[in-house]
């Protein structure tokens, strides 16, 4: 018999035929012999819904009452689901983040989890109970309801799966797993057996959002493995996982890329110190986020900075940096939009030479400009045309053998 923690998502929970759906699934894992305990999203779309209603009633809502009003979306998940089950004739109980054990700290609509006491999970686990827990919501210790950012519930059922020392933590979503490549563009993309840690985290951070970050930054801390599957079939999904030996075999486990990026070029920058630092903190006190920062070296005394964002931000940043340009004496700023990001990502790059040629080549075989590069040591990302992305994909793809069976 395992301890098996099931964290749905909202999509696998968004109308009543999907609830009674889960239900059917909980209640088949409890009558294989395990003890279950839920994690449950709003209803998709009911997050955004209510965020809505909030501006409709004021301008600036307290983040206090954010979290009040937001925290219910959940609360009627865990409700239906635990009718759902009561009604296939089993025994169920819906806990709130609180009630469930979930301590956080005070940081209201980002709160971050400072420990769980799951003595309720436990008493109603003996009682042979399958518990409903509310992702998203936790408690302070004085008892004010708060929750855990966006995308928050991945995050509760990893820290449950932990507490609880759960064998297994399942995250059932909408996709099979994590792809090499999103199947929409690269439609030879096969499903992930397993992916480390880190491969799975430079992954999300280069675009493909399979799971909030922070989830999987604290498994990987606390070392609950977990799997990432889909709610509506029984295949099974991706592990992810503390990294092997045989997982460097591999040179590149998937790609990942990013549209709507814009490119900022701030050319023939002084070049003495300070300047990068006037330029960043400026940008920084913007809050706009960052994500490749290239410079180039110095011809005669000056150089070029270029970064890249999403081009959303790019009038904040614009705006930023008009009033530190004539300060520092650089010459002026360039802007692109209609460029993309394409990563492959991978731990066995660590050991392997050759890979970031391998994906130039494949680029320049598509007759496919290089904008920018930057590597990390899992990680080697190309900026170009945003409507060549598809096709250096696939090319990346076939490059690394990543398409069919590995
Ligand atoms: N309902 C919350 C959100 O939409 C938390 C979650 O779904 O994980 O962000
Ligand atoms: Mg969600």
């Amino acid at each position: 018999m395992s301890l098996i923690v099931q964290k749905y998502g909202g999509t696998s929970v968004g109308n009543p035929q999907r609830i009674l759906n889960v239900a059917r699934r909980v209640v088949a894992t409890q009558e294989a012999g395990h003890r279950v305990v839920v994690v449950v999203s709003a209803m998709s779309g009911v997050t955004d819904s209510l965020i809505n209603l909030a501006r409709q009633v004021s301008q600036n809502p307290s983040e206090r009452e954010m979290d009040v009003l937001l925290s219910t979306g959940e609360q009627t998940t865990i409700a239906l689901i635990a009718m759902a089950i009561e009604g296939l004739g089993k025994k169920a109980v819906s806990l709130t983040g609180g009630q469930a054990g979930i301590i956080t700290d005070g940081v209201h609509t980002k709160a971050k989890i400072v420990n769980i006491t799951p003595k309720q999970i436990h008493a109603h686990l003996k009682n042979e109970e399958i518990v409903i827990v509310a992702g998203f919501q936790g408690e302070t210790t004085d008892g004010r309801i708060t929750t855990l950012g966006r995308g928050g519930s991945d995050l509760t059922a990893i820290a449950i799966a932990s507490a609880i020392k759960a064998d297994v933590c399942q995250i059932f979503t909408d996709v099979d797993g994590v792809y090499t490549c999103d199947p929409r563009i690269v439609p030879t993309a096969r499903k992930i057996d397993a992916i480390s840690y880190d491969e799975m985290l430079e992954m999300a951070s280069s675009g493909s959002k399979v799971m909030q970050s922070r989830s999987v930054e604290f498994a990987k801390k606390f070392g609950v493995v977990f799997e990432v599957r889909s709610s509506f079939n029984n295949n099974p999904g991706t592990i992810v996982t503390e990294e092997t030996e045989d997982m460097e075999n591999v040179v590149v486990r998937g790609i990942s890329i990013e549209k709507n990026q814009a490119k900022v070029t701030i050319r023939q920058v002084p070049d003495r110190p300070g300047t990068a630092a006037r330029i960043f903190t400026a940008l920084a006190a913007t809050s706009v986020i960052l994500d490749m920062i290239v410079q180039s070296d110095s011809v005669g005394d000056t150089n070029d900075i270029s970064f890249t964002l999403n081009k959303d931000e790019l009038p904040k940043a614009q705006a930023a940096l008009n009033s530190v340009m004539k300060e520092i004496g650089a010459k002026d700023i360039v802007t692109e939009e209609g460029i993309a990001k394409l990563s492959i990502v991978g731990i066995g790059m660590r050991s392997h030479s050759g890979v970031a040629a391998r994906l130039f080549e494949a680029m320049a075989a598509g007759g496919i400009n290089i904008q920018l590069i930057s590597t990390s040591e899992i990680k080697t990302a190309v900026i170009i045309d945003e409507a060549k992305i598809n096709e250096a994909a696939q090319l990346a793809h076939e490059a690394f053998g990543l398409s069919g069976k590995a």
